[in-house]
């Protein structure tokens, strides 16, 4: 096994605290969205034997673990009461090479968008449609990251991964990570019980350019032969114009997912509001659903009335109603309160729930016990 994912565990005494842990530490740099919360416990680690330091350290002192790559899906509810784990674990491996095909490892730590770049400029072509997503390797596979006409799961051949519970390292195939859309079996029986160390990525030496989102297609309508170089490059300028920068303004992206609905609710639909638009979906084994459609979210948002608006600090992004922005000071009360009143909104006018993308931490009552103090102010 190769150097960045291979490592020996210590024994750790109680009451010892490793030299690299970090007590209460405010994670508003470690989020994207710029929220304020303090953790227990942070560190970064750089190699698998310092994440077994810190997992044997949580275990002895029975605290909770969390696993952060970018903090670019996240969002902090409240204070964090274990510990807080980034992945900054580095490297980037050829491992395999056979005619058009190759397969490239990348560690969990490494920056999403600097490894699609490495991989462009050293002819290793399927990711340039994923440009510019903010995030690690790592947290690629969580929730199956996608974009311009490509998931991820169409790239990723193995996903190595660490037992929380065994402490072994183990490799998952693509089958195994059930990817369906923005979501994995990370996401689900296996959350928390596994974190990703690495990601292996089959890619190919012959570009095979994909045009398949129409405003991509639209953008290198004037390019006779566009090159993974153009689509790049395209991808890239299409989200700058359209995406609120996170260093000047937080986010988190999407914060809600599309929503799936049965053809009969959307033909249903279809009758009152004739605009609404509707894709095809596809399923586990990558064959089009045909009782199912995604309509989107942004649109739904848009009609019912929220694109733009600002409750406190918290903000509906004017050019895209489907992130919410943090004008400076927010709170994640003040985020969570816009989310659930744009939610009611939407169910009460469409009858779809809409279902965040973005994960909330914790995923229980602390939301409540913050948004009911917003809402006595
Ligand atoms: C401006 C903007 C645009 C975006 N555009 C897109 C887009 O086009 N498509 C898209 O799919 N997403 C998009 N996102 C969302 C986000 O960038 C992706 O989900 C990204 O993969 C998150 O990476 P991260 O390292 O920041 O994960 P984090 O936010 O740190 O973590 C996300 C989740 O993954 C878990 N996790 C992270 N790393 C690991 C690991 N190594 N092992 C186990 N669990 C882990 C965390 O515990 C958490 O539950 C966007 C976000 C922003 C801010």
């Amino acid at each position: 096994m190769s150097g960045f994912i291979s490592g020996s565990t210590p024994g750790l005494a109680t009451g010892f605290v490793p030299s690299f842990m970090r007590e209460n530490v405010d994670l508003r740099t470690s989020n994207t969205f710029g929220i304020r919360a303090t953790a227990r416990y942070f560190c970064a680690v750089h190699s698998l034997q310092e994440l077994r330091i810190a997992l044997q350290f949580r275990r002895i002192r029975k605290l909770p673990l969390l696993v952060l790559g970018g903090g670019s899906n996240v969002l902090f509810c409240a204070d964090y009461p274990g510990v807080v784990v980034r992945m900054a674990m580095t490297g980037i491996e050829l491992l395999a090479e056979q005619g058009d095909e190759m397969i490239v490892r990348a560690a969990g730590g490494e920056n999403w968008h600097a490894f699609v770049e490495y991989c462009l400029q050293h002819g290793y072509y399927g990711l340039e449609n994923l440009a510019l997503i903010p995030g690690s390797v790592g947290a690629v596979p969580i929730q199956n990251i996608g974009a311009y006409g490509v998931e991820v799961r169409d790239l990723v051949s193995a996903v190595t991964v660490l037992d929380t519970g065994t402490g072994e390292v183990e490799t998952l195939n693509a089958e195994q990570c059930e990817f369906g859309y923005r979501d994995s079996v990370f996401k689900g029986r296996l959350q928390g019980k596994k974190i990703v160390l690495a990601v292996s990525f089959r890619l190919h030496r012959q570009p095979r350019v994909n045009l398949s989102y129409a405003a991509l297609a639209q953008a290198l309508a004037c390019i006779s032969d566009p090159q993974p170089q153009d689509v790049f490059a395209a991808v890239c300028a299409i989200r700058t114009s359209k995406l609120p920068n996170p260093a000047v303004l937080g986010n988190a992206g999407s914060f809600f997912k599309n929503p799936v609905l049965t053809r009969a609710h959307c033909d249903t639909l279809l009758q009152s509001f004739a605009g609404l638009p509707c894709y095809p979906v596809s399923g586990k084994d990558g064959g089009l659903c045909a009782d199912l459609v995604k309509v989107p979210a942004a649109w739904l948002i848009d009609k019912a009335g929220w694109k733009g608006v600002v409750l406190g600090q918290a903000a509906v992004y004017e050019q895209q109603p489907l992130v919410l922005v943090n004008l400076g000071n927010a709170t994640a009360a003040e985020i969570v309160a816009l989310a659930r009143q744009i939610m009611a909104e939407v169910e009460r006018k469409f009858e779809i729930r809409l279902e965040p993308e973005v994960q909330w931490i914790p995923a229980d009552g602390a939301i409540e016990d913050n948004v009911a103090s917003l809402n006595k102010r």
